[in-house]
């Protein structure tokens, strides 16, 4: 069964949040101004277990998700996350895919494979190794990431997917450095456009960098025409190299929303649902499942909340709702 909102969007795709740890501390994301020490991370017992994200996930595919997407915080520090991939993987129909940003991966990469995930995107915002450290902001090295994607190319994942968030002064420099890094290898850097998720990063319209910006950054260098989208709904828009030597892909979600063909939902690590990245109230699901309501109770709840869903946050952005309370990107997932 297909549920659609308000706006006759199907809901087609469901990001988890795994935990809110981390261990990078971005600065557009977990600046360690705020994510310091005295910092209140949440207790274990608040998280979701995989046997409950894993009920969830099926009353989910049952109104037409197709695509899972395990995020966090780091997916990778939830340990016997490999175990969750498994576990999800039973549920008949879904892809599923992770957003690392693959320090752990050399590690992981083979156990993540041999469980059955099927797509990963690594998130990688620099390839200078002084600029990704600034980036990371605890110093963690370049070569640690570039192991991580050595180990899951040698898992048998690809094409990846990668992440970078531009930002202005601290790594727009870097944007054609990455695509000539990737170019011809059948990897994808998809460029992201610096957002105001949260309320902690101190974002400034001055600072993102545009895709237009981008577009032509790289264009200037390698030629790129447009190609079409792969399928409905899909977040970037695609470039591909006039040469032939590949793709990417950039998401201009501050410059050209695209809330029209939004199929997503969230699932914080505590078992809120939100059904916009930018929403200030999650729909406790946690409570439902500890207190015994049925899987028909929990869809007809479901039902409900995606069928009043009426988010665009994107299209109506301003300097006004950029200071809303909002909820942070490291516990709704990117
Ligand atoms: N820790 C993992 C990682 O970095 O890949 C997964 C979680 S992270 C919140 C998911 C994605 O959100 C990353 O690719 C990250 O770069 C992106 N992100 C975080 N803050 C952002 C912001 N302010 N604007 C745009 N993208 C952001
Ligand atoms: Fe951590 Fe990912 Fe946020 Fe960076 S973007 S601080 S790696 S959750
Ligand atoms: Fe979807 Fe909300 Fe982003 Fe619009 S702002 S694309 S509704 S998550």
């Amino acid at each position: 069964m297909t549920l659609t909102d308000t706006f006759n969007r199907p809901l087609r795709d469901l990001r988890i949040s795994v935990t809110d740890l981390c261990n990078y501390r971005c600065p557009y994301c977990m600046p360690k101004e705020i994510f310091g020490s005295g910092h209140h991370f949440l207790p274990k017992a608040e998280l979701l277990t995989f046997e409950e994200i894993t009920r969830l996930a099926s009353n989910f595919a049952a109104f037409g998700v197709r695509k899972i997407r395990l995020t966090g915080g780091e997916p990778l520090i939830r340990h016997g996350i490999e175990v969750l991939v498994g576990m999800l993987k039973q549920i008949p129909g879904l892809e599923l895919a992770m957003t690392t940003n693959g320090s752990l991966l050399a590690q992981k990469a083979e156990a993540l494979k041999k469980s059955g995930l099927d797509r990963l995107t690594i998130s990688l915002d620099a390839l200078d190794d002084t600029v990704y450290r600034q980036m990371n902001d605890v110093n963690s090295p370049l070569e640690k990431v570039l192991q991580g994607i050595a180990a899951a190319e040698a898992a048998g994942f690809g094409p990846l997917k990668f992440n970078m968030v531009v930002k202005r002064g601290m790594n727009d420099q870097q944007v054609v450095e990455l695509a000539r890094h990737f170019r011809g290898t059948g990897h994808i850097v998809r460029f992201i456009e610096y957002m105001d998720v949260g309320n902690s990063n101190g974002w400034r319209l001055d600072e993102v960098v545009s895709a237009q910006e981008i577009v032509a950054a790289i264009g200037a260098e390698f030629p790129l025409e447009p190609a079409k989208p792969n399928y409905h709904g899909e977040v970037a828009n695609r470039w591909r190299y006039r040469d032939g030597a590949g793709e990417i892909g950039v998401i201009a979600s501050v410059t050209q929303p695209f809330c029209g063909s939004c199929t997503r939902a969230r699932l914080s690590a505590t078992g809120q649902l939100y059904t916009c990245l930018f929403a200030t109230n999650g729909h406790d699901l946690r409570a439902m499942l500890r207190l015994d309501f049925s899987d028909d109770q929990i869809r007809e709840h479901l039902q409900t909340l995606w069928q009043l869903r009426e988010d665009r946050y994107s299209e109506i952005r301003s300097a006004a709702t950029s200071q809303q309370p909002k909820i942070e990107m490291s516990y709704i997932g990117g």
